[in-house]
């Protein structure tokens, strides 16, 4: 079955399979989803022409409806801006404004009025408008003979420069997207929104119904919906497309596809980087995280005031550190680095019989002993990424340093997250983290980010740390740490944001000052990493041309944060032997999951609602066999007129690890029906206003 209309996207396009095989690997691109063949489209269920999802030419289609926010996905659903996303993607908006009087993260929220509509100091939206391939521009921009370093440092100047003539027009955001670590570049687009206010979530108990328990599970009954409206210039936006919503909902067997920013897959790996993932970040994040979270929960238990403040932090590490399980799980039982070593010795094979893929082979190797090399200090290189997700003070020391080191710098030159277009972002950033500090919780976690540094093998230990760390009790050393420090109060952060490191040193603030003593060894990593990506920047697609000729058919390209459509129908799955999921759930089986005990506490609304109904004709949820990841969450889900029937919000336990390796036999994502929204905007807050303005009622 030709599916393809052209070969030219040979490079980044998706495997493909017979329409009548069981399920449609690939994240598409827009520009991909032209190129391919419009009968077998048809045949698998798209009714519009695909040029009404997307039309390179204007910029514009369908898929403008799909749009990001934060790192979700999210789809415009009314002319006024409406914007429906996860509830999880705006808990943190609902966090930003509760307090122990009005705690919105348990009841839920209804602005009434657009008056009452909620900001979201760091939310943004961005509607994508133009994907440009700029590959030659990039590879023409590395001098010859470069060493990795510079290398990387071409390439990153010339994306600057790139973003930068992008950015002119207002309200533009651009970025260079990297597909499968340098095959193809691609200069991306898109319209900014940075006005962005909560209309609507549900209480916890429902947006979140199941918790951790449900989390990553199926099957599952969580109603993970929120609504956000998007302004411009005070007014609320007017978006050229949104997606209608569909009454009708799905059956079994209907076709969907799911529109949405995946963040990032491993498909593309060799076996020795996937098995470097595995233990070097999944093995660790699953430890390292799940003694965080226990950590935090202890810290806050029994403080109104320290609970709200860690709510978001915890959320996100509950659920990084599950997924991280599911990986490992999935990638033993799914035998899928073993798979992948299997088929790369097929392509050396072969490879080694065709004289012209030989520097593929080399590549590979290279590829492997980097792998290696970074095997030896990989809890020391865990810890320096997670800060970002660890300890808010060491996070907010660190950045105020880099931040001063870099200003001095002219702004091109500058790394990225700290040239002048970023600075806003960050300054919001410095200012709402102060909503999730705590101090016994920020106190107990830097404790243990301290004690896993200095556990760290001779040859990668970081010298700061024993240095204001290795003697007297770590307790006592912490906790005059954050009685000295400044760094944690509002008002003197955002004065250390406009500050010299002169100014900063003469501080003598005792956390600055390990911040300051620990840069010079937080630049070296970022040197080495930097120097990493020059060496694939320069081998992986060596690599990957050899697979995908070994291959003979389109190989999908990873996800990298871009927008991506995936093909899919309604299907349930076999989790086990001797088991078959049935792929929709009802409010009924809600009811039955319901103890009154967390995370099964139904509100009483719902179930006087639900009382007076029949529970098992309202939708709750649905699986389909679209190829999604992490970034997905909230996107859109649509028929094959474009119409909307639901939102994805997750991953079956079984299909997690598809990150690595894709299998149709369980590649299942999990999907709110939109039914159950409409059923309780209608039943149970009775938000008649917002059906309305949803089209959902006259
Ligand atoms: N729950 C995920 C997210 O937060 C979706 C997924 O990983 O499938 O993006």
């Amino acid at each position: 079955m030709p599916i393809l209309r052209n070969t030219a996207l040979a490079c980044v396009a998706a495997v493909l399979l017979a329409p009548s095989a069981p399920g449609v690997e690939g994240k598409w691109t827009p520009q991909q989803v032209l190129e391919l063949d419009p009968a077998w489209l048809r045949q698998l269920g798209l009714q519009l022409p695909p040029e009404r999802l997307w039309d390179p030419r204007r910029g514009t289609g369908l898929l403008a409806a799909a749009v990001n926010i934060g790192g979700c996905s999210a789809g415009f659903v009314s002319e006024t801006g409406l914007i429906l996303t996860n509830h999880h993607c705006l808990f943190n908006v609902l966090q930003e404004h509760s307090t122990p009087q009005r705690d919105l993260m348990t009841h839920g929220f209804l602005a009434r009025t657009p008056e009452e509509e909620l900001p979201g100091r760091t939310t943004r939206v961005t509607v994508p408008r133009r994907f440009t391939d700029v590959t030659r521009e990039i590879v023409d921009a590395v001098p010859a003979g470069a060493s990795d370093l510079e290398r990387r440092e071409a390439i990153d100047r010339k994306q600057k420069e790139l973003v930068a003539a992008c950015e002119r027009s207002p309200d533009t955001r651009c970025r260079v997207a990297v597909f499968d670590g340098g095959v193809q570049y691609v200069l991306v687009e898109s319209f900014e929104l940075s006005d962005v206010r909560l209309v609507y979530a549900p209480p916890r108990a429902i947006g979140e119904f199941g918790g951790e328990i449900d989390n990553w599970m199926w099957p599952r009954h969580a109603g993970d919906f929120a609504l956000a409206r998007a302004y411009k210039d005070g007014k609320p936006y007017r978006p050229e497309f949104w997606f209608p919503i569909s009454r009708a909902g799905v059956r079994p067997g209907d076709f969907v596809m799911v529109l949405g920013y995946p963040g990032r897959t491993l498909r593309s790996l060799t076996a020795a980087e996937m098995a470097l993932q595995r233990d070097g970040f999944f093995a660790l994040r699953a430890r390292i995280y799940g003694e965080w979270i226990q950590l935090l929960e202890q810290a806050a238990r029994g403080s109104p005031e320290g609970e709200i403040a860690v709510a978001g932090t915890l959320k996100s590490l509950h659920n990084m550190a599950k997924n991280a399980q599911g990986q490992l799980a999935g990638l033993a039982r799914g035998r899928i680095i073993e798979k992948q070593a299997e088929e790369e010795k097929r392509v050396e094979e072969w490879a080694a019989r065709h004289p012209q893929w030989r520097p593929a082979l080399d590549a590979r190797r290279e590829l492997d002993r980097l792998a290696a090399e970074r095997r030896r200090a990989m809890l020391r290189d865990f810890l320096i990424e997670s800060i970002p997700n660890g300890p808010l003070a060491l996070r907010h020391a660190t950045q105020l340093v880099r931040l001063a080191a870099e200003r001095v710098r002219p702004d091109m030159e500058r790394e990225p997250e700290y040239m002048d277009r970023e600075l806003p972002r960050l300054r919001a950033r410095l200012e709402r983290d102060q909503k999730s500090f705590y101090r016994p919780a920020d106190e107990a976690l830097m404790k243990s980010w301290l004690r896993h540094a200095l556990s760290l093998p001779d040859g990668a230990r970081l010298q700061a740390v024993d240095a204001a760390f290795g003697g007297a009790s770590l307790d006592e050393a912490v906790a005059r740490l954050y009685d000295g420090t400044k760094v944690t109060r509002l008002d003197e952060r955002m004065r250390m944001f406009g500050e010299s490191l002169d100014q900063l040193r003469a501080r003598h603030d005792p956390l600055l000052d390990f911040a300051l003593a620990l840069e010079p060894e937080l630049r070296a990593y970022d040197r080495a990493r930097r120097e990493h990506e020059g060496a694939v920047s320069r081998l992986r697609p060596a690599w990957r041309r050899a697979v995908i000729a070994h291959a003979g058919r389109p190989i999908a390209p990873d996800a990298n944060g871009t927008l991506r459509v995936s093909f899919a129908h309604v299907k349930g799955y076999s989790p086990r032997e001797a088991v078959e999921y049935l792929p929709q759930t009802t409010l009924a089986g809600m009811l039955e999951k319901h103890t009154g005990e967390e995370p099964f506490a139904l509100p009483q609304a719902l179930l006087e609602a639900a009382a007076k109904t029949d529970p098992a004709r309202v939708p709750l949820n649905f699986l389909s066999d679209a190829d999604t990841t992490g970034g997905n969450s909230g996107s859109p889900v649509v028929n094959g007129r474009g119409e909307l029937v639901g939102l994805n919000f997750d991953r079956v336990w079984e299909n997690v690890a598809n990150d690595f390796g894709y299998n149709p036999a369980i590649a299942r994502n999990v999907n709110v029906d939109i039914r159950f929204f409409l059923w309780l905007l209608e039943h149970v807050d009775r938000a008649d206003a917002l059906l309305r303005e949803l089209g959902a009622r006259q």
